[in-house]
């Protein structure tokens, strides 16, 4: 069980007064809030460390260094990577996906391959898979999805063949929620002697995610989604992978020995990280991890999934809506439009009303061309939001619908 008060007083920003009221914050797909611990551990690390990592011999630049590193250790137990040296610090997970799709796609793909990627994802998980594939000639296929949400699987094996390089999927769809069934596709794409990359950018915070357990090959997710600070996001990477693959930057760090003539490539980590990374986010993201773990994640799912069934069996109520992403499976995410209401001036209402919604494509224009839409009004749910929050949500729609009729 969670104390939901005492998790609310955690969060500064959810204790403002955007207009007339504490803001009802259900835009935590886009980004999520920051509990007051990640925020102190930045201001720390700028007030009393600020040093950079890997490159001094001072007390300073020990410290940093140390945190940094003590940061990627937590990661890799909370994700159950094998080695310290498969968790990549990145920008988020658009550049994750970007360094696989660069340096994978270097290595391993040639003209005429192909990569399998979803009908349901991201922008960020379908345009550097197709940059890749125009500059080697190699084609992307695309997973089917059903009108509820759900991934073809059956459609799956099917699209298979000797050219198969990779598959891509999210965990999560970012604008439905729907939680996807990677263990089955893994398994599937392993039965065919290729590998996986999961973007987990909506599926770290809202699932248990063991990557050895998984034997996904790649995991990509973003710190600022998962309550820690912005610019900063991890890939995970199996050993094997991220020794043969290229670097996808190149500068300082990530090298051995450098000489006109050659220069030799750092091992693992550092490797993928060229130049000065985001340390200070990173110890921020090590903290953020801490905050998650000490309330305990089971307890953080079974609360959503509370939530996720009050706000459903609620919102079926307001007559007129349209939900999109009706599979069971799903994290406390609500796309919908209200008949004859366009989404941005739902949007707009409920901003009046202190309420925090996204509205648009969400960065996933194939999935709405899927259901015919131009976009959605999405509310998405974090641990820290409640019933009462859900109640008055509901009754602003109600509200909206009221204004617009
Ligand atoms: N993938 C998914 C499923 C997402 O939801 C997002 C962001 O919303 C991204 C990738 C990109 O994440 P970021 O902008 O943090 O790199």
């Amino acid at each position: 069980m969670i104390d939901i008060q005492a998790i609310r007083k955690d969060f500064p920003l959810l204790q403002q007064k955007i207009y007339n009221r504490p803001v009802v914050y259900f835009d935590n797909a886009a980004t999520t809030q920051k509990p007051q611990i990640v925020i102190n551990t930045i201001n720390e690390y700028y007030q009393k460390y600020n040093s950079n990592i890997h490159r001094g011999v001072h007390f300073l630049s020990e410290k940093t260094t140390e945190a940094y590193e003590n940061a990627r250790q937590i990661i890799k137990n909370y994700i159950n990577a094998s080695f310290q040296h498969e968790v990549i610090f990145t920008s988020g997970t658009t550049e994750s996906i970007n360094l696989v799709a660069f340096s994978f796609g270097e290595k391993y793909i040639k003209q005429d391959d192909e990569v399998i990627i979803s009908q349901l994802e991201h922008h960020s998980n379908i345009v550097p898979w197709q940059m890749m594939c125009e500059r080697k000639g190699a084609k992307i296929k695309v997973i089917p999805a059903t009108y509820n949400g759900d991934l073809d699987i059956a459609a799956l094996e099917r699209l298979f063949s000797d050219k198969t390089k990779i598959v891509c999927v999210n965990h999560v769809s970012n604008s439905l929620g729907i939680i996807n069934p990677i263990e089955k596709i893994i398994q599937i794409s392993h039965s065919h002697n290729v590998p996986v990359l999961i973007d987990g950018a909506q599926g770290i915070q809202h699932q248990p995610v063991d990557v050895n357990k998984l034997d996904c090959d790649f995991y990509a997710f973003s710190g600022h989604k998962i309550y820690g600070p912005t610019g900063i996001g991890v890939l995970y990477g199996k050993e094997k992978w991220l020794n043969e693959m290229p670097p996808y930057k190149s500068g300082g760090n990530m090298i051995k020995t450098v000489t006109f003539e050659k220069t030799i490539y750092n091992d693992l980590p550092f490797k993928y990280e060229a130049g000065t990374s985001n340390f200070i986010g990173a110890i921020g993201l090590g903290a953020a991890i801490k905050y998650i773990e000490n309330i305990g994640k089971q307890n953080i799912f079974d609360y959503e999934e509370m939530l996720l069934h009050y706000v459903s069996e609620k919102i079926s109520k307001v007559p007129g809506i349209r939900i999109y992403g009706t599979s069971d499976n799903k994290i406390c995410v609500i796309s919908f439009l209200i008949e004859n209401i366009h989404h941005f001036d739902t949007g707009i209402m409920l901003d009046k009303m202190d309420i925090a919604v996204r509205t648009g494509n969400h960065c996933n224009q194939p999935t709405m061309k899927f259901y015919g839409i131009e976009g959605t009004v999405r509310a998405s749910l974090s641990f820290y939001n409640t019933i009462e929050e859900i109640d008055y949500f509901v009754e602003s729609l109600l509200q909206v619908k009221k204004i617009f009729a």
